[in-house]
């Protein structure tokens, strides 16, 4: 059906909205595709509408293309099977929470692994019956902390979230295999530019994951490949190697000096060199063991205070520590929390009292590098001092370790040791092992060839179908406007009539009729009283990959057909006008 830009429910604008930080947001709203009602919230207007349904269809049918089953759940939904699994509390300040007139708690699922488990454990119960892959295309509701970039991290948006049932772990193996070649079509057929990376599991549980990353510098996700191999991951998920344990029978005996004044690392390092230097080089920051403090705000409500040792030279990075604490929120560790734990020296802070064990009492995780037999400088828990020669594993000892020090370009692979690089993604979809996590926390059990009752084992598959119209965007743009890949624009070609003549304006309704009768849908400008300059704008803006103008040149027998991507413009003579367009459009 043709789209008539004079009667389509439609106000691009001039400017840009004030607050959108990215480009995706700000062209969503300027060329008309979205309108906002509430902060992370969004209301789908013809345009917009037409791309995601778009969108959806690619997903749904690479979803039917595997076997998976579309099933539709509630988006409002029972406390109980969340508070199953523990995920009503787990899920924190993220989940809308309400009541019925009665005062029955319900929520508005962020996810729906619970009530895909009860299901087919309400009506399935023998390995005769698996394996099963259902999906559904549901709105989700999250009370995002921070609600930005409009579509691409909404507090409501739309997932596709697919779940795979079954007995053995070499069907589980195949039905995680067909998502994962699913995804990759999709991915492809949206025109993203994307990697896949090795994931954390967060708050889904289960072991193994992978991310989908549309490649993208305003993403939130950060992730790191090999220089060399194949090795990508989010940076959450990097695992650093520990360095192999060291000798460290003729060190010295670990001794405290006066360090006055040195409470941050560059300090204490312009000091070491100045009072104690070494002999065989000078002291850098990796010499020193940094210990950070920070809160756990666990979802009980309980805040725990965590002690965390680094390299001195590294930063902690504030999204690996919370892919390691969750479900607990990192918080920082304020003025009051110090007044509260006296053994803590602000900028002195080592661990002759950190430990469960120790006067603190706090809970001392210590970066993979800090392995036996390393030597550090580090606080001595005095105002003013240091301590030199302390030996890992001989004079100080964690209670376990983490990840959560930054990883930096030219880090060692995990892989095969060469250097890495860093880039920025956008999540688009997730694909996890869950494993028995969900199954056996709601008891999804099916009888065996043996009439052994097992255990069954998941898996869970998102995608974000509304962020994938924003991530599009993302990655196909320019300053003028959008620019869709085919499969996902909301027409085939934008075909622009400018001028006053009724001629042109004739000849323009009889072209939109014979392409559409050819297959090619048209957005058709044909507004009488617009300037051409508007309506060029108008249609850079909206980012329909194809352009046909009709005009000036139709005087000579000629239409214009531009390129919205590259910019390149032909003439074509009217009467081979669509079958040249229908060919760009279907290719070939
Ligand atoms: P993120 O780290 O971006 O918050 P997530 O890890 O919470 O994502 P999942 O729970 O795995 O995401 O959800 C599956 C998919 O749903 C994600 O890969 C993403 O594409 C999409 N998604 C998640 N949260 C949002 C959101 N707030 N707005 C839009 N899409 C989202
Ligand atoms: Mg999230």
């Amino acid at each position: 059906m043709t789209l008539r830009m004079s009667t389509l429910f439609l106000r691009t604008l001039r400017e840009d909205p004030v607050d959108a930080e990215v480009p995706s947001h700000r062209l969503l709203v300027r060329a008309g595709y979205v309108r906002r009602a509430a902060p992370g919230i969004y209301s789908w207007l013809p345009l917009g509408y037409k791309v995601y349904r778009n969108v959806e269809a690619i997903v749904r049918e690479e979803m039917d293309a595997i076997g998976a089953q579309e099933v539709h759940f509630p988006a409002l939904l029972p406390r109980e099977p969340y508070e199953a699994s523990n995920r009503w509390m787990e899920y924190g300040d993220n989940v809308f929470r309400l009541k019925d007139r009665k005062g029955a708690d319900y929520l508005l699922g962020p996810t729906h692994e619970e009530m895909f488990t009860l299901l087919v454990k309400d009506l399935y119960s023998s390995y005769k019956d698996l394996p099963l892959s259902i999906y559904q295309i549901q709105t989700k509701y999250r009370d995002e902390p921070r609600p930005r970039a409009g579509i691409l991290r909404g507090r409501e948006f739309v997932m596709k979230d697919s779940y795979s049932f079954d007995v053995t772990d070499e069907d589980f193996k195949a039905s995680y295999d067909a998502h994962r070649a699913a995804y990759i079509k999709m991915f492809d057929r949206f025109g993203l530019d994307y990697v896949i990376v090795a994931a954390m599991s967060g708050a889904m549980g289960g072991s193994a994951s992978e991310e989908f990353l549309a490649i993208a510098e305003n993403g939130e996700d950060t992730y790191v490949r090999c220089t060399s191999c194949d090795y990508a991951a989010n940076v959450e998920a990097v695992r650093v190697p520990a360095p192999a344990v060291q000798e460290y029978d003729d060190a010295p005996a670990a001794h405290a000096e006066n360090t006055p004044d040195t409470p941050t690392i560059e300090t204490l390092v312009d000091h070491l060199n100045e009072k104690f230097p070494r002999e065989d080089r000078a002291w850098t920051a990796a010499d020193t063991l940094k210990n950070v403090v920070v809160t756990a705000a666990h979802p009980d409500g309980t805040r725990e205070p965590i002690a965390i040792g680094v390299p001195g030279d590294r930063e902690v990075d504030e999204k690996r520590l919370g892919a390691q604490l969750e479900p607990a929120e990192v918080q920082a560790f304020t003025e009051a929390d110090f007044a509260a734990n006296p053994a803590l020296k602000k900028g002195y802070i080592g661990p002759g009292v950190l430990g469960e064990k120790r006067e603190s009492g706090i809970r001392y995780l210590l970066d993979p590098r800090v392995v036996e037999g390393t030597r550090w400088v580090t606080g001595a828990d005095v105002d003013g001092s240091h301590v030199l020669d302390l030996v890992a594993g001989r004079d100080f000892t964690g209670d376990g370790t983490i990840e959560a020090a930054e990883v930096r370009d030219g880090d060692a692979c995990p892989n095969c040791g060469s250097p890495l690089e860093s880039a920025r993604g956008i999540e688009m979809g997730h694909i996890f092992q869950l494993g028995r996590k969900y199954s056996e926390a709601l008891d999804l059990r099916v009888l065996d060839q043996n009439g052994k009752l097992v255990t069954v084992t998941m898996g869970s598959y998102g995608v974000g179908v509304s962020r994938a119209v924003a991530a599009i965007i993302e990655n196909s743009h320019d300053e003028l406007g959008i620019i869709w890949p085919r499969e996902v624009s909301p027409a085939d070609v934008h075909l622009v009539a400018t001028g006053k003549d009724a001629e042109v304006f004739e000849t323009a309704e009889r072209l939109t009729a014979e392409l559409e009768a050819a297959g090619v849908s048209v957005l058709f400008d044909d507004r009488q009283k617009v300037s051409p300059g508007v309506k060029f704008k108008d249609a850079e803006l909206i980012g329909v990959p194809t352009i046909v103008v009709v005009g000036k040149g139709l005087a000579d027998g000629q239409v214009e057909v531009k390129d919205r991507a590259t910019g390149d413009r032909e003439n074509v003579a009217l009467d081979a006008v669509v079958a040249h367009v229908a060919r760009v459009v279907h290719g070939g």
